[in-house]
């Protein structure tokens, strides 16, 4: 008998074992896939890190500060700004201005007016001083009306808000909450982003580490019964004193009998091979020029190691699942390179892997945080963990393991934490 079984072993699940490994607790997790970390892993394609599409850790997360060791993952920082490009034209602006060489960047481009510039730094004013889980609360609207309010130009919203924050929020059209903004906005202020030399599932199997796991056993039917739960997964039975249910929205909606659906937000991501570094840029590049690009990062320039020695890689964002196959996408994003690069030296690229995530966050519209799902479930025994109960994150994800560990743990000050704190 166990005192605790973790379905899932995405960075909720991981982080929930891990604080229940920590007390003493008998735990083991069951990952349905063939490796840890859900949506943050990596693989090696022919001597490439390629991650599960594209993302960067915000170092300054809270719950990565508590239950990482940032040393360890050996982080790569991210310059702290991007490029704009709109075909051949490239500009630079800094990230939230978090130190001299980002407000440098923000200041000296041409991408923004002199008017929204100032808007910059008054919104890094703004938002610099309170204590950064509080922007998470207070009036919900969409990002969009916000920045609007701010005084911002269309220019601006086009030009930078749109590209950037796109990407973040899996959305161009900045309907997210302008909580989750104002949260980001600040976490880039606090800490910029960064990448772990040997990809982000550096973080996955940091978190795994000495813990009791069993891969490839999917979990089926959860029975309570008494002081115990019975789990029964592809394998076979097993008994818990608790559960923790930490997987995707759906898988957790079947499961628990709870309503915790969220919606997809998906990404599409081309891994390309190249022989030669068609672009020194380590920043990533922001399209602003229409088309299918949302973003495109040299991931070899900014992170040494990431490509076999003499060869590069690019790895582009497309937003959503293109109703096209994978060769037309390919050609597709090709022609749109080419506009940046040239046709030749766009020849010159290897497709490794065309990737498309169904489910890589969660629509947060203003307002969602009022409609997610608690820990507890209408199943005695079972818990309910993963990014449904917070926000569709990395520090959502973890907080929320967390937390399913406090409750079982009977931790107060795990249990009372804010969200995003
Ligand atoms: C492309 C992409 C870009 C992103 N960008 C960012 C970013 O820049 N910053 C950020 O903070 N967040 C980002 N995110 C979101 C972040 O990665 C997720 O919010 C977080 O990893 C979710 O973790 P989780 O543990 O809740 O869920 P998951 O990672 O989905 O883990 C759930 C696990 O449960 C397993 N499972 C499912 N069903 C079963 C079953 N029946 N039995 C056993 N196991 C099961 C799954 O195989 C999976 O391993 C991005 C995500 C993606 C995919």
């Amino acid at each position: 008998m166990y005192d605790v079984l973790v379905v899932g072993g995405g960075l909720a699940g991981l982080t929930a074992a891990r604080a229940l490994d920590r007390a003493g607790k008998r735990v083991r997790v069951l990952e349905a896939g063939p490796q840890l970390g859900g949506r943050v892993q990596s693989r090696v394609e022919d001597g490439f890190t390629l991650d599960a599409g594209y993302q960067v850790l915000f170092p300054a997360y809270p719950a990565a500060r508590r239950w990482l060791d940032l040393e360890a993952l050996d982080l790569v920082p991210l310059p702290p700004a991007a490029v704009i490009r709109r075909g051949p034209q490239a500009d630079v602006v800094g990230w939230p201005p978090g130190d001299p060489g980002a407000l440098g960047g923000t200041l000296l481009t041409r991408a923004l007016s002199t008017r929204d510039k100032a808007r910059v730094l008054a919104l890094a004013l703004r938002l610099r001083s309170p204590a950064p889980w509080t922007l998470l609360r207070g009036p919900d609207e969409p990002t969009e009306g916000y920045l609007r309010r701010f005084g911002f130009s269309e220019g601006a919203l086009d030009q930078f808000f749109r590209p950037f924050f796109g990407g973040i929020f899996l959305q161009r059209d900045l309907s997210t909450s302008a909580r989750l903004f104002r949260y980001y906005f600040r976490m880039l202020m606090d800490g910029g982003a960064a990448l772990p030399a040997a990809g982000m599932g550096a973080v996955s199997a940091q978190l795994a580490q000495d813990l009791k796991v069993t891969l490839n056993v999917q979990v089926q039917h959860l029975a309570p019964h008494g002081s115990s739960v019975t789990v029964s997964t592809s394998a076979g039975e097993l008994d818990a004193r608790q559960v923790i249910v930490a997987t995707d929205p759906d898988t957790a909606a079947r499961l628990t009998g709870e309503d915790t659906a969220r919606g997809h937000l998906s990404g599409t991501y081309l891994h390309y091979a190249a022989p030669a570094l068609v672009d020194r840029e380590r920043r990533l590049l922001l399209n602003a020029g229409g088309g299918l690009i949302q973003n495109a990062h040299w991931l070899s320039a900014a992170v040494p190691g990431r490509a076999p020695e003499g060869q590069h890689l690019l790895t582009v964002t497309v937003l959503g699942l293109p109703d096209l196959p994978d060769d037309a996408l390919d050609r597709q994003v090709r022609a749109e390179l080419a506009t940046w690069y040239g046709e030749a030296a766009v020849r010159s690229l290897r497709t490794l892997l065309t990737e498309r995530i169904h489910h890589a966050q969660y629509p947060q519209p203003p307002e969602y945080a009022a409609t997610l799902a608690g820990h507890a479930t209408r199943l005695s025994g079972v818990l309910l963990a993963g990014e449904v109960t917070a926000m569709s994150s990395i520090q959502g994800a973890m907080e929320s393991g967390e937390k399913a560990a406090a409750i079982v743990l009977g931790d107060p000050e795990g249990m009372s934490r804010p969200r995003g704190a």
